[in-house]
């Protein structure tokens, strides 16, 4: 079975790229939303040409502890010098009328500070994952945006993803008959000295960082919240790396309609991203579905004779929008149309919790 761009028209049904079409006219500057870019790391290197690309938005500050860095890069995307803070004066940003939504890419622990002065500020938040280190962090950000009136976006870059919604759409139509179990992974061989391996800066290990994706991914396939969990966790290298966080997480989930997924997350090998869905009437798996790029559907579906073998790749970013700029697109559309965030802060909260299980569960077993 060829699947025709045609076919992507329902995630545009889906509500995800209602903001995310580009067009040949464009928008007029004033009516982009301002982005500021807090932390000028990896993530952001990747989400600010996205803002570029995107139809809806724009940069118009940036907050880093590094003038002379944060100069070339505001050169870079024409950013006014004056729109450049450290971190000392941070909240100025309250004052420049250009910045309407604050890009927080910096290390998990300081996420919900910076997302709470944001707010304080008047400014709305898209915040990176995962949203803080503790469920309680969650809830304050939450609660401060709440307070100010202003949305709170996590980003949960996979939610604006072809290829996953398109994973999404066959589990909900029925093309895989009942699922009975998922198998997920995700993990990377870390080196020394990250912040990652820094649990005041990370929060934890793999699991905040990488695991979450595979979490989140059970979430969204069957779209039910886990009834049960159980894991176990290790550390096999003693080579200083994990003096403060795991290196190893296995769990298991248990849904509500019965599904069961198995789930494992790692700092310690070159662990690529995927899913597999196990149905009754077929198999769906995701390659590098995690991946910023290379993403891979296969799905082999029972009873359809020749259709029975289904492969889709990512679409062709030069043509699409990548779901980078969809998810810009997406929180700049819902500030301007005033409508709650697909992936808002109550999404990362309940992933925050479920961690917070994990963790309670690998400290029973240890
Ligand atoms: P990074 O280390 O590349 O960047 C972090 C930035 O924070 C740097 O610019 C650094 O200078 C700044 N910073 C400010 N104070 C710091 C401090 N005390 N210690 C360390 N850095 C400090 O990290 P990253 O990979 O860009 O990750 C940033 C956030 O983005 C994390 O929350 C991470 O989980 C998330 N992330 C999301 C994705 C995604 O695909 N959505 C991918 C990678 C990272």
């Amino acid at each position: 079975m060829n699947i025709t761009r045609r076919e992507f028209t329902w995630l545009i049904g889906a509500g995800v790229a209602s903001q995310a079409i580009p067009t040949a006219l464009g928008r007029p500057e004033e009516r982009k939303v301002g982005y500021c870019i807090v932390g000028l790391g990896r993530i952001a290197s990747h989400f600010m040409p996205a803002i570029v690309a995107s139809r809806n938005a724009r940069i118009t500050g940036l907050v880093s502890g590094h003038r002379d860095k944060a100069e070339r890069i505001a050169a870079q995307y024409r950013v006014p010098k004056n729109a450049i803070y450290d971190y000392q004066h941070y909240d100025e940003i309250a004052r420049n009328p250009d910045i309407e939504a604050m890009y927080i890419a910096l290390p998990n622990g300081m996420h919900a500070e910076y997302t709470i002065r944001a707010a304080r500020a008047g400014k709305h938040v898209l915040c990176e994952k995962p949203m803080a280190t503790t469920v309680n962090d969650s809830q304050a950000m939450i609660d401060a945006c709440r307070k100010a009136n202003k949305k709170l976006m996590i980003a949960y870059r996979c939610h604006y993803e072809p290829t996953n919604l398109r994973a999404v759409q066959l589990i909900r139509e029925g093309s895989l008959g009942k699922i009975q179990a998922i198998e997920s992974a995700f993990g990377f061989n870390i080196g020394p000295g990250e912040w990652r391996l820094d649990k005041k800066l990370a929060g934890g290990g793999p699991l905040m960082d990488v695991g979450i994706y595979s979490l989140n991914a059970c979430r969204y396939l069957t779209g039910e919240e886990p009834a049960m969990l159980s894991a176990t966790w290790s550390v096999i290298d003693k080579d200083g790396r994990f003096k403060d966080v795991e290196e190893n997480i296995s769990w298991t989930m248990k849904f509500p309609s019965g599904v069961v997924a198995c789930c494992n997350t790692t700092y310690g090998a070159p662990m690529q991203g995927y899913y597999r869905v196990h149905g009754s009437k077929g198999v769906l798996q995701v390659d590098e579905a995690f991946s910023y790029q290379g993403l891979h559907l296969t799905a082999n579906l029972e009873g359809k004779s020749a259709d029975s073998q289904l492969t889709l790749d990512e679409p062709n970013t030069e043509r699409d929008p990548s779901h980078f700029v969809r998810e810009a697109d997406h929180f700049a559309g819902c500030i301007r149309e005033n409508k709650e965030p697909k992936s808002a802060g109550e999404e990362g909260l309940k992933d925050m919790k479920l961690m917070m299980e994990i963790y309670d569960s690998c400290k029973k077993v240890a």
